[in-house]
């Protein structure tokens, strides 16, 4: 059995979509580890999840799905995410509205970054893209002067919405406030046939009251504007479950949503729109790490964590494990001498492998306690922001790929049924 292809760059949208040779596809990460005995990091995709995923969440979204290409580019997860459903595309540069244009010919691309360049209006309008986010109104004048003399353009105001209710949030970047986005609509209701209005709860917004309020908000704008729309936009931020934290169903979301926009009364031809990330994600990729080191506390007793020195951290695939965040991931030993891990559990905290002290993750991770140098782990939920985060900072940049049909560490209640697998 050949070895999963190695050194590949850490940014997928720098790499020419042809050059993705499609990996081997085993039947679990167990047998991967036993074949390859992996020494760099290996990223262990699983294509029936994400294409379950995106099933599911296009199924049942009442309106368009777009997938947030940010949270992870990787070819192999865009044509599962395409096979699953997904036709279009939330892009946030022109690197990755190349990288989906040369995938999908065909896919309806929209750029919904509100603050771009130029040279990236000017490109991703020559490469078929037609609606483009903004939040003030020197980024109108930027998109007109760009597109000149188009006049078949999508204009998307994006909205600051009330803070609350999200892991990450993300109002303080983004979003015009109220007033300001009245006048803003009203400016491109006359400069373009196609208008709407968009936000963004935060990211693993556990609070589904966040999309009410947001879209309260817009209903206020649309007030104020006194002029009709073509797209409710309701955005990303939908979470995933992860150890410890198990989200509200998506169903209770959608139902916030749906009663949300049943009261904005839009006109019938009106669109809804969703740019999920995360939720698409998250659960198709994990990363199997080898462990370099084990130091036990002086004087231990089994309860304080003793540390794992392993090849992947925060400069890799688990950023959001780091200081910052601090989350935690579902792990799952895997013995280097294949004996069965039996030791009972006990806490234990990850270091990774540059010089850098900031490279160090918390947790606890709960392993068995007879973890040993050269034992492998695989950390789960890693699809979202994981390898798309990676860098090549002292010179870790190396990484193993693989596709594999067992079903992933955790499942997030409400979006996949349990114990799926492939086909
Ligand atoms: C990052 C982002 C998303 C995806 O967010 P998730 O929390 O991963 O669902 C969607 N839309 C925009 C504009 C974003 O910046």
């Amino acid at each position: 059995m050949s070895k999963p292809p190695r050194h590949r760059p850490p940014a997928p949208v720098r790499r020419a979509a042809g050059g993705y040779a499609r990996a081997a596809v085993l039947p679990s990460v167990a047998e991967v580890v036993a074949t390859a005995h992996p020494g760099v990091p290996l990223h262990c995709l699983r294509p029936h999840t994400f294409r379950a995923n995106a099933r599911r969440f296009t199924g049942r979204f009442p309106g368009d799905v777009l997938y947030a290409v940010k949270c992870n580019p990787e070819p192999a997860v865009l044509r599962a995410l395409w096979a699953g459903g997904i036709r279009h595309f939330d892009a946030a540069s022109a690197g990755e509205v190349r990288l989906v244009r040369q995938l999908f010919p065909k896919a309806d691309i929209h750029f919904m970054h509100p603050v771009k360049s130029r040279e990236a209006i000017r490109e991703a309008y020559a490469l078929g893209v037609r609606d483009f986010a903004l939040d003030g109104g020197d980024e109108l004048e930027k998109i007109l002067a760009e597109t000149r003399p188009a006049h078949d353009l999508g204009l998307m105001v994006r909205l600051a919405p009330p803070r609350g209710g999200a892991v990450y949030d993300l109002s303080g970047k983004f979003g015009a406030p109220l007033a300001e986005a009245a006048a803003l609509l009203r400016l491109c209701r006359a400069a373009a046939p196609r208008v709407g209005l968009c936000f963004h709860v935060g990211s693993q917004c556990l609070d589904p009251a966040a999309y009410g309020r947001a879209l309260a908000l817009a209903g206020r704008v649309i007030a104020e504007a006194g002029v009709p729309i073509d797209v409710m936009d309701v955005g990303g931020g939908f979470p995933v479950s992860y150890p410890d934290e198990v989200p509200p169903p998506l169903d209770d979301y959608l139902a916030v949503i749906a009663d949300g926009v049943a009261r904005l009364g839009l006109p019938g031809h009106c669109r809804l729109w969703s740019e999920p990330g995360r939720a698409l994600v998250a659960p198709g990729q994990s990363v199997v790490v080898q462990v370099l080191a084990r130091r036990d506390p002086a004087g231990e007793d089994g309860t304080r964590p003793a540390a794992l020195y392993i090849n992947d951290g925060v400069y890799g695939a688990l950023s959001d494990a780091g200081t910052a965040l601090g989350w935690r991931f579902p792990v799952q030993l895997i013995p280097a001498d294949g004996r069965a891990p039996e030791a009972p559990p006990r806490p234990f905290e990850f270091f990774g492998p540059t010089c850098d002290s900031a490279d160090r993750m918390r947790g606890p991770f709960q392993l068995p306690g007879d973890v040993a140098e050269g034992d492998w782990i695989e950390i789960g939920q890693l699809g979202a922001y994981g390898s798309a985060l990676r860098t090549a900072f002292n010179g870790f940049d190396q990484a193993a790929w693989s596709e594999v049909r067992d079903p992933p560490l955790l499942e997030t209640p409400g979006y996949l049924a349990k114990g799926s697998r492939a086909a």
